[in-house]
């Protein structure tokens, strides 16, 4: 399927040449969550409005450096989750983590990966462009570089709802 694996991987660099969503914002009322993957050096500086009265994220930009996974990944997950609902965006999350956790036991070689695909419930579907991480991901130790946005965002999720 090289087909695909092209088309995946122009999505990644089409996010790494042209991020969406860089800059910052006030902090506050934006939360400010910084996060590092010492295993590559990835930094994302993740900046996030969140409107309580609607519950949604009403705003988010990203700062920080790094690979070109971990750059594609933080610019498809600002777009994926700008003015959507929290509960939506929780939702994304944990779909996203699923699918890389299935992916990274794949290429550990493990192929008892049934409870995980479970977990998943066909949620795939909502990650459109996401999916293509996976695509460019082949080494567990890349992983890291896709997910660190996503645990980034987690982090900025329960610093507002912490207040
Ligand atoms: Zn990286």
């Amino acid at each position: 399927m090289a087909g695909l694996e092209d088309l995946y991987r122009e999505i990644i660099l089409d996010h790494y040449r042209a991020p969406r969503n860089r800059g910052e914002l006030a902090v506050p009322p934006a939360h400010k969550v910084e996060g590092f993957n010492p295993l590559c050096g990835d930094e994302i500086v993740l900046y996030l409005d969140v409107d309580t009265t609607t519950s949604t994220v009403s705003d988010v930009k990203i700062g920080g450096q790094g690979c070109s996974i971990s750059q594609a990944s933080s610019s498809m997950m600002s777009a994926a989750i700008k003015g959507k609902p929290i509960d939506e965006v929780r939702g994304l999350i944990r779909t996203f983590k699923a699918l890389m956790s299935i992916h990274e036991s794949k290429l550990e070689g493990e192929s008892d990966t049934e409870a995980l695909e479970r977990d998943l419930e066909g949620g795939v579907g909502d990650l459109g462009d996401l999916a293509a991480l996976q695509g460019v991901v082949k080494f567990p130790v890349r992983i890291k570089c896709a997910t660190l946005a996503w645990n980034t965002l987690q982090q900025g999720l329960d610093e507002a709802a912490a207040g």
